[in-house]
């Protein structure tokens, strides 16, 4: 070959080299592409047929369609895991799948894996025994997502795999060097067990041990192959101890770091309170005089909302772009907006700033909640950064959704339900932590977190507040002198108490805020503490004040509740309250004006529960909008 054709030949092969390369590069974004629509397309249309079916399965009277769709039901959800399962294994096999880090609580990890299974459990009549060490730091650092995937799979496993029995969760930790602690999982059960010879075989993708009772119709045989994957890139080993017709046992370590040390205490205690006051799920309020806006482009999703608001008779009017919500917005004004954000033309995000901006409209501080079927590690944070002030994701758990819309409702057209049977106690504290949720929660308390250290005493919580509204001046000031004297162990110990007294009262980003500089003052890194305090002092001193509006009206309102109860309260039994009401039901429904007035009038000098007299202000306050129609659900509705 002569020099030329040579030099030719080599530069054919180089471009050609170059332009492979560049070709799998572009085959590979591709195919990254591909998965992530597909995931997103085939999701979203199941996950409509779902909410779908769930609406006929509460509605429907009739036993044979409740039949069919409970099979739909089953096989929709068999078609969701497969079709969860093969792009995750597809992304695990293509060394696609990335562990993410982010701090996470034990115990709603614990919880939501409790969860996840307690349908089938209960079904199957199966016991949950829960062994998790008390004394597990409560604050971890993880790749929460995918811990919560491995155990999620080896659970339902457990639960698929046995009809007798108990299913046990274990989780123990051992201390490590530094921050680093070495927690064991274990998920055991009493089922039907693996062959020896087949457990070489368990971690194969596809692979289903053929013996007639595993014939289950809800196995796709991807779920270990997965679990198995992800254990590994956790750094662990999955191991298998099983005994044929006794049991199984699967296993494994992984290393994980610890954010806060404070113990996670009891959780099969909580466990067993939450199962009670659960039992009897209704819905949790009627708001026949809330407005809520629901905006997504597809009619679908806009009927599986429409429908699961049903029962609380709140005013829901739809929209099926930005664009359309938009122009409602200049006619009418609302309490809460639930905002789709995939839509074409005019996206969530950009639905949430024009509204914000609109000229001259009323809903510019309408709370606005994203609806999402994005449920990916950071989506929270995504959401509220873009200025939403929640996010809920579909499809929409009827639950969590009422739970949310009591939060953002103004609290004067909420009308709480009172739960008719046993756990009644339970359900009106239920209720009253929602409240002061609503009113708590948008100034950096996280109630939930502490009432958990109170027992769950309101009262107990209440009067903690009083004292934290006076510890944070304390502290504030004390901080202040340390800083100034540039004495960081000093400053160390009092950043130190106040990180234990925001977790106490479930400050958590002030304790978060203080623990940065509690380890940098320890660390005598005075130049950053002197950076860093201002954030701190801001913090407690909005803190302070948002405190002090919001005890001050408390105070205010104790007062006035206790004005009435000094010009003495008629007693009356529960039955002729009831018939007082059906007597009020009677005038309301003839328009009869000023009998109703007077009516109310004579109801309200009874001496009747919190949650009657709520019911009375509400129906009061719909008469003098001569809304009857309202007021008469209102009273239908205790009746
Ligand atoms: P799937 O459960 O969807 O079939 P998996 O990969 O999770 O797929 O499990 C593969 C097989 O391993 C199952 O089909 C079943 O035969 C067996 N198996 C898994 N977990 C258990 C268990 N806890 N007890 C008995 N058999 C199990």
């Amino acid at each position: 070959m002569s020099q030329e054709k040579k030099q030719e030949s080599a530069d054919r092969k180089g471009q050609t080299s170059e332009e492979m390369i560049a070709a799998m590069k572009q085959a590979e974004h591709t195919r990254d592409l591909f998965l992530a629509n597909m995931s997103h397309e085939l999701r979203t249309p199941i996950n409509t047929i779902l909410g779908l079916n769930e609406l006929i399965l509460r509605e429907s009277q009739e036993e044979a369609i409740k039949e069919y769709a409970l099979d739909i039901r089953q096989a929709g959800s068999v078609l969701l895991t497969l079709v969860s399962d093969i792009l995750d294994f597809t992304k695990i096999e293509a060394g696609q799948m990335k562990l993410s880090d982010g701090i996470y609580d034990v115990s709603s990890l614990l919880n939501d894996l409790v969860n996840g299974i307690s349908i089938p459990l209960r079904k199957k009549k199966l016991d949950l025994e829960l062994d998790i060490a008390k004394d597990v730091p409560y604050k971890l650092s993880g790749d929460e997502i995918h811990l919560r995937q491995i155990l999620n799979n080896l659970l339902s496993n457990a639960v698929k795999y046995t009809d007798r029995g108990k299913v046990t969760l274990h989780l123990g930790w051992n201390r490590l060097e530094g921050d680093e602690i070495e927690v064991d999982f274990a998920v055991k059960d009493t089922g039907i067990g693996i062959r020896e010879k087949d457990i070489a075989k368990l971690f194969s993708a596809f692979q289903r041990m053929d013996t007639v009772t595993r014939g289950k119709k809800d196995s796709t045989g991807l779920g270990l192959a997965i679990t198995n994957r992800l254990v590994e890139m956790m750094g662990g080993r999955l191991e298998v101890q099983s005994t044929f017709g006794k049991g199984s046992s699967f296993s494994f370590r992984i290393v994980q770091k610890v954010v806060e040390d404070a113990p996670l205490g009891d959780f099969e205690e909580k466990y067993n309170e939450s199962l009670h006051s659960v039992k009897n799920y209704k819905q949790k309020f009627i708001a026949p005089m809330g407005r809520v806006l629901i905006v997504d482009d597809n009619a679908m999703n806009l009927a599986v909302a429409q429908g699961l608001l049903k029962e609380t008779r709140l005013q829901v009017d739809v929209a099926g772009s930005g664009e359309e919500c938009l122009e409602l917005l200049k006619r009418k004004t609302y309490h809460v907006i639930c905002l789709d954000h995939m839509m074409p033309v005019m996206d969530g995000v950009e639905t949430l700033h024009a509204i914000r901006s609109l000229e001259g409209n009323p809903s510019v501080d309408t709370p606005v909640i994203a609806l999402t079927a994005n449920a990916v590690a950071g989506a929270r944070e995504f959401y509220l950064e873009a200025g939403f002030q929640d996010y809920l994701t579909k499809p929409i758990d009827a639950e969590k959704f009422e739970t949310m819309l009591i939060q953002y409702l103004p609290s004067n057209v909420v009308y709480l339900t009172k739960e008719e049977n046993g756990d009644g106690a339970d359900a009106e504290n239920e209720n009253e932590i929602s409240l002061l949720e609503s009113k708590l929660s948008g100034i950096g308390f996280n109630i939930r977190n502490g009432l958990k250290y109170m027992g769950n005493d309101m009262a107990l919580y209440g009067r903690v507040l009083q004292d934290f509204h006076l510890i944070l001046k304390e502290k504030e000031d004390a901080l202040r002198g340390f800083l100034k004297k540039r004495d960081m162990p000093g400053y160390a110990i009092i950043v130190h108490s106040l990180k234990g007294n925001a977790r106490n009262v479930g400050a958590d980003d002030l304790a978060d805020e203080a623990f940065e500089l509690e380890k940098m003052s320890k660390a005598g890194q005075l130049e950053d503490v002197e950076v860093r305090s201002p954030i701190l002092f801001n913090l407690m001193k909005s803190m302070r004040k948002d405190l002090k509006t919001y005890l001050d009206s408390e105070s205010k309102a104790a007062k006035n509740s206790a004005e009435p109860k000094e010009e003495e309260k008629v007693r009356i039994t529960d039955d002729e309250w009831k018939k007082a009401l059906r007597e009020l039901a009677g005038r309301l429904d003839d328009f009869d004006g000023d009998s109703v007035n007077e009516k109310l009038k004579e109801l309200k000098r009874y001496d009747r529960p919190e949650s009657d007299r709520k019911m009375l202000r509400l129906c009061e306050k719909a008469v003098k909008d001569y809304a009857y129609d309202v007021a008469l659900e209102v009273v239908n509705a205790v009746l």
